[in-house]
Parts: structure tokens; C-alpha cells; sequence
């Protein structure tokens, strides 16, 4: 069996639910210190986070992922229990299984590979480990790059092991991700019978105009690399259940994925001044979730690129599109972001599940992005 398989089900088997991490950090630790990569756990509340470093000089290429799992969903539809890693026709079947444990264990492989080849390889390899990208994510790599940046260990290229790849592995790579603004939107009426509207404001009736013009708006065209900004209403919610009262207040959650035309100040200013055309009051409570990001060009793009050719023999495409990442996080330093990981069809779904062969494929495809880079 290979390393890189062995090690993933070893993995899988902790049932690392978000935050949870399960003892997976420590089985990282036990493959990578003795090494040489020097440990250091930056837990915070809830939310296990390791540091493994290898090497005290620039350039710095930090391997980022999360050992955390969305939940399982019903167990009675999965076809093997989804903590029991099971192979079934060159498939690996598990909760994490490409989202994203595979990717965590082929970078653990590819660093063994190459530290035994290039002992004294230029530069630092470091993994940045979290256990809460699939929750809030308050209290991982936000607060990990807040340490780094307090004493001034800088990032120069990131790896984020995330499941990039779509229908072949690494025929895709993200370099870059759409920001994220959700905003909670609530509009002040007067409730009352409905057979006397007169004395009352109907919140429903008032907010219908500027719901169509909302999710009409034309925001930016998008650009070279970004498709165009969009907004979609997730809930509406108003009304006491009866049929005979008019509601005293509605509310509204939407979101926005946005290119990098646009800011989030700029979409804030151009949503009230959408709003105030309409005659009714409202109270609007933005959250930013992330800004956009984009790594054009440079040494890790390049590094990536030549090493997926070498090892698959055809060229990738960069990407921006899926949801958010903890990329948003790093990209904010400076450093050089880009996402390859395995193929991402099955990630929180039922039946989640990563072909095993991708999983050596991808683990020397990381190996030969450290030599481009290390070496
Ligand atoms: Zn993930």
C-alpha cells in the first residue's frame, strides 16, 4: 500500500467533526519532527492549530489545511460508515477523504520524499494545520497569521491543499477566490388587520419593488479573471403565521460574491442608495466573510504549473471560481496563494471518496513543486 493512502486512512479513522481535530495534528507532528520541523501548537478556545517549521531562512512555502470534516449526514445512506476508511474499486471512501485529509497526506509524503533527497534543501517548509476551516473559522488561520506577522515570519508562497481539481486530478487550480459579503437586511413596518390597511405598513408590500430591483442589479461585468459579481437572497422571513395580520417587520439575508472590481465599501454605499429610493425604513447589518484574492503570475504559479506538466504530462487552467477558502486569510501578507487538491465532485456529500491513484499522483506533483521552489 502506498504511504500516501496508508496515511489518509489513518487519518479518516478520527472522526474530526468541526472544530474537532481528533488527535489528526498529532499524527502529522509524529511524521514531520523528526525530520527536523520544529512543532508548535497554537490552539485558541475551541480550535487545535499546529505550526511545523523546517528551516530558519527565506524564502518560506507554507503548506495550508484543515484536519476538520463537515458532519457525515444521515449514516444510514452512506454505503461504508464514513470514519471507516474502505476501498472499493481503486476508490478511498471516507468523511475527508478529499476534503481535505488527501491533500494533507500526499504534502506529508511529498515533504518526507524530498527532505530525505535534499536534506539541505534552500529555505523553509512549513505546514499552517487548522481544525475549524469548516466552521466559523474565527480561531484558526486568522489567529495563526496573527501570530506570524506579530514576530515577523513572513509567508512567501502558499499551497492550500483545498480540492481543486475537476473532472482529472490537477486539470484545475484556484489562484485566487471571490470575496464574500452577507448582509441582514430588516424592513420596519406597522402591524395590524388586515381589513383596515389603512392604519397599517406592510412591510412585504413596501420591500417588493427594491427585492426586484436588488437582484436585478447589474454590480460589475466581472474582469480577465473574475466572472461577475453576484447577489442571491437566501431567506425571507415575516408574517405571525395568521391569515388575517399584516406583519410588522420582514427581514432579509443576502450575500454577494464579489470580483475585484468592486469593494465591499462600494457594494455597501451602492445597496443603500438602491434602498433609499423606496419609501420605507429599514436597518441593514453587513458581514464581510472575506475579501477577494488573486495570485497573478510569480514563482509558485510558475513552480505548480511546470510541476503538474512533468508529473500528468497536460497543463492546468487557473481558476477563481467555488466559495471561500482560508486563502483570504494569507493573501492579505503578501504571500503567493494557490489551491491543488484533489478532485471535489464528492466533497461533503454522501459517499465522500478520492481515487487512490490520485492520491500518489498528487503527493509527487507536491514533491516536485518543493524541488522548482526548494532546490
Ligand atoms: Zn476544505
Amino acid at each position: 500500500m502506498s504511504e500516501t493512502l496508508n496515511l489518509v486512512q489513518q487519518l479518516i479513522a478520527r472522526p474530526s467533526v468541526t472544530p474537532e481535530d481528533s488527535g489528526c495534528q498529532d499524527i502529522l507532528a509524529e511524521h514531520l519532527t523528526p525530520l527536523g520541523f520544529q512543532e508548535e501548537r497554537l490552539d485558541f478556545e475551541d480550535t487545535q492549530n499546529i505550526w511545523l517549521r523546517r528551516g530558519n531562512t527565506e524564502p518560506l512555502l507554507v503548506f495550508l489545511g484543515h484536519t476538520d470534516v463537515v458532519p457525515p449526514g444521515p449514516l444510514d445512506q452512506w454505503d461504508s460508515p464514513p470514519f471507516t476508511p474502505t476501498l472499493r474499486d481503486g476508490l478511498l471512501y471516507g468523511r475527508g477523504a478529499a476534503d481535505m485529509k488527501g491533500g494533507i497526506a500526499a504534502f506529508i509524503t511529498a515533504c518526507e520524499r524530498f527532505v530525505e533527497r535534499h536534506p539541505e534543501h534552500k529555505g523553509s517548509i512549513a505546514l499552517m494545520i487548522t481544525s475549524d476551516e469548516e466552521g466559523i473559522a474565527t480561531n484558526g488561520v486568522i489567529k495563526v497569521v496573527e501570530v506570524l506577522e506579530n514576530r515577523n515570519e513572513k509567508i512567501d508562497w502558499c499551497l492550500i491543499g483545498e480540492p481543486s481539481s475537476d473532472k482529472k486530478i490537477a486539470d484545475v487550480i484556484r489562484v485566487g477566490r471571490r470575496g464574500s459579503l452577507c448582509a441582514k437586511l430588516t424592513i420596519h413596518g406597522i402591524q395590524g388587520h388586515v381589513a383596515y390597511p389603512d392604519i397599517t405598513d406592510n412591510p412585504i408590500h413596501s420591500f417588493a419593488p427594491a427585492l426586484a430591483e436588488l437582484t436585478q442589479e447589474n454590480w460589475d461585468n466581472g474582469n480577465e479573471f473574475f466572472p461577475k459579481t453576484t447577489l442571491q437572497v437566501s431567506n425571507i422571513n415575516s408574517g405571525t403565521g395568521a391569515e388575517n395580520i399584516i406583519p410588522g417587520s420582514a427581514e432579509v439575508l443576502f450575500n454577494l460574491r464579489f470580483s475585484t472590481e468592486l469593494d465591499a465599501a462600494t457594494i455597501k454605499q451602492r445597496t443603500h442608495a438602491l434602498l433609499d429610493k423606496y419609501d420605507f425604513e429599514y436597518t441593514l447589518d453587513w458581514r464581510l466573510s472575506g475579501n477577494p484574492f488573486l495570485t497573478t503570475g510569480g514563482e509558485l504559479i510558475d513552480a505548480i504549473h511546470s510541476a503538474i506538466k512533468s508529473v500528468t504530462s497536460y497543463d492546468t487552467i487557473d481558476d477563481t471560481g467555488g466559495g471561500t477558502s482560508d486563502g483570504r486569510f494569507i493573501a492579505p501578507t503578501g504571500a503567493q496563494v494557490v489551491e491543488l487538491g484533489p478532485i471535489n465532485a464528492s466533497i461533503h456529500k454522501i459517499n465522500e471518496h478520492v481515487s487512490i491513484d490520485d492520491l500518489d499522483t498528487l503527493s509527487e506533483i507536491y514533491e516536485k513543486t518543493l524541488e522548482q521552489l526548494l532546490t
